[in-house]
């Protein structure tokens, strides 16, 4: 496509500030013109009538595991075959985009290479899918979460486990050369280990120094599983790029959290801990076995503290572990509503937190995440006014278009002109 001319619809730019009705004319992959309604006639290779709908940044999903497979215990996604488990990523990819993110940042891959495949086929133009920071698998320790295995049997899961610094070392220069744009560590346990508890501090000190020394020196990203406190105050100090989950976030680590809010993003996950409360019972997960395993407890913490870091000006990224089996891949925008129904946020503010503070975090900033002359070409057609209420992202129905790079992934529009 040479060129593509919205004609007639508002504009949600991203900026904060309020929608405006404009022409939106792109040329190659980026936006060329944002003008007054009429100001360009019908001069494009596709020229669309757009009334009735919105315009936004392409929406970017702060912690994304395109590889999970939909599989409630994470040793059955270890146990799929590296092409088997490759095609299927590609699948996600394009579900995801055609849900209207135009980007994912890896929470992790699953397997070391599955990522960095599907994003150098994605950008090479042989696959849809959206811009991808890659990452490897979890980096792990024995016994936390991603370790499957028990003294009698071996099986793979979601990560790799490294104990100490020389293998953290080693480990994060394998995945670095096997072209990774970001590590993550499980610095914290989880609910789901009994122990290795999530407010545990599992990973030690030396290693999380090493891992985080080893991926900036490539001038690569760093993010981190990290649920308790002590945690998180050990990823701030050595300098880990995203943090993820931050539930059991005591005062100290508000404050240093705050302190830190130029250099950090934040991530809650919440889509997953929601839905392990309300949708999981298909899969053996009622209410009170959520209880039981802290998981509503965890949801609590994480309001109290999410509602907090808005205040305090901190940038939160949606995206809430979707690849499970009651988290399906392409519901990714129902993050939002969580945003806005537990955290306090406005939905322009939730809008924001998934287009402009997740383009920043992809390393886009100034480049995506707005709809301005200059930008990159990443941008959604929504029916209606996403901005005043972002349920209608969760619809496919109303994404009507979906345009990244400048090439059209989606259009529900009638394209006879
Ligand atoms: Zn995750």
């Amino acid at each position: 496509m040479e060129s593509v001319l919205l004609r007639g619809g508002k504009i949600w730019d991203g900026s904060g500030k309020p929608a405006f009705v404009a022409d939106v004319f792109v040329t190659g992959n980026r936006i060329a013109q944002v003008q007054p309604p009429g100001t360009r006639g019908r001069q494009a290779a596709l020229s669309l009538d757009i009334p009735g709908h919105t315009i936004i940044p392409g929406l970017v999903d702060g912690h994304a595991h395109l590889p999970f497979l939909h599989k409630a215990n994470i040793a059955d996604t270890g146990d799929v075959p590296p092409e088997e488990h490759t095609l299927r990523t590609m699948q996600h990819a394009r579900v995801v985009l055609e849900a209207g993110f135009t980007s994912c940042l890896s929470g992790g891959s699953a397997k070391p290479r599955i990522d960095v495949v599907v994003r150098n086929e994605i950008n090479a133009g042989h696959l849809p899918g959206p811009r991808m920071l890659a990452a490897g698998p979890e980096l792990t320790n024995t016994g936390n979460l991603g370790d499957e295995r028990r003294m009698h049997i071996h099986r793979e899961s979601i990560a790799m486990i490294v104990d100490g610094v020389d293998e953290m070392s080693r480990t994060c220069r394998l995945l670095i050369r096997e072209g990774v744009d970001t590590l993550k560590l499980n610095i914290s346990g989880n609910q789901t280990i009994p122990n290795s508890r999530s407010d545990q501090n599992v990973m030690t000190e030396d290693e999380i120094r090493t891992a985080a020394v080893t991926a900036h020196a490539h001038g690569k990203r760093i993010a981190a599983h990290v649920r308790a406190a002590a945690s998180i105050k050990l990823a701030l100090k050595h300098g880990i790029d995203i943090l993820y989950h931050c539930e059991y976030a005591d005062e100290e680590c508000l404050d240093l959290l705050e302190a830190a809010r130029d250099r950090i993003f934040v991530a809650p996950a919440i889509g997953l801990l929601h839905n392990l409360m309300y949708e999981a019972e298909a899969w053996g997960i009622t209410y009170d076995g959520a209880r039981a395993t802290g998981v509503v407890h965890q949801f609590e913490c994480a309001q109290r503290v999410f509602a907090e870091l808005r205040k305090r000006g901190v940038r939160v990224l949606v995206g809430g572990d979707y690849g499970f089996p009651w988290t399906p891949h392409g519901t990714n925008a129902r993050d939002l509503e969580h945003f806005v129904r537990f955290f306090g946020y406005s939905d322009a503010q939730a809008l924001v937190a998934a287009t402009r503070t997740g383009a920043a975090a992809m390393m886009l900033e100034g480049q995506a995440g707005e709809i301005a002359e200059g930008f990159l070409a990443d941008l959604v057609v929504v029916a209606g006014e996403p901005q005043d209420d972002v349920r209608l992202l969760q619809t496919a129905d109303n994404i009507k278009l979906v345009m990244k790079d400048g090439r059209i992934h989606k259009n529900l529009f009638d394209t006879v002109h």
